[in-house]
């Protein structure tokens, strides 16, 4: 574990992005979104881990459709510019999505590379239906050709932490989105 003051912490924390209220009223309205999907029908929330395991803990309270829930791990590896990657599934769904309406429950829609993969992939084991919710889209950044269904917030290009998100497996657990920097003022 990486040895760091709580001072030294707190200071690269540039400034709040997205408060705890308003993530708070945008994963409602969220949960309304899906739930006027599937009209009842169940769902099974994929959470693609780490960085969404906050955002599926408050979005599965939000639904009222009868809802499962998975966990996968993914990593994409790329070559330089390519823009067709491998996913490297580090830990994969235990479900057999066959016949399910899958919604994949994602951090940030970034490059667009990883998700663009996980669809694919979950796509082939044919699911009743499929779509992807992301907290967070930063469109500035993408290289592959990637939309979400739904995006609660749209930001720009900023390397942000909290609510799930990390920096060196740190700041998950901050209650708003804030802006990191690695070099604060002194
Ligand atoms: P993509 O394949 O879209 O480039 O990568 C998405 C992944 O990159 C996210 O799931 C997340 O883990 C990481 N990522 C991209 N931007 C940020 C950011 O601003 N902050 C953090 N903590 N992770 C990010």
């Amino acid at each position: 574990m990486r040895n760091i003051s709580p001072e030294e912490y707190n200071r690269h924390i540039k400034r709040i992005l997205i408060s705890e209220k308003e993530i708070a009223d945008a994963v409602e309205k969220a949960g309304l979104y899906i739930d006027s999907l599937y009209d009842g029908s169940p769902i099974l929330l994929v959470s693609i881990l780490k960085g969404s395991f906050v955002f599926l803990a408050d979005l599965c309270r939000s639904v009222s459709v009868p809802c499962e829930i998975g966990f996968m791990a993914a990593k994409s590896y790329y070559e330089s510019t390519s823009s067709s990657g491998i996913v490297n599934i580090t830990m994969d769904l235990k479900q057999d999505i066959s016949g399910y309406n899958v919604v994949i429950v994602e951090d940030i829609v970034d490059t667009g590379r990883t998700l663009k993969d996980v669809v694919k992939l979950l796509s082939a084991r044919n699911p009743r239906s499929l779509k992807v919710v992301t907290l967070l889209d930063k469109p500035d950044r993408r290289v592959v050709d990637f939309e979400a269904d739904h995006s609660l917030f749209v930001i720009p290009d900023l390397f942000v932490v909290g609510y799930g998100l990390d920096y060196g497996e740190l700041y998950r657990g901050l209650p708003y989105i804030a802006e990191y920097t690695e070099f604060p003022d002194l």
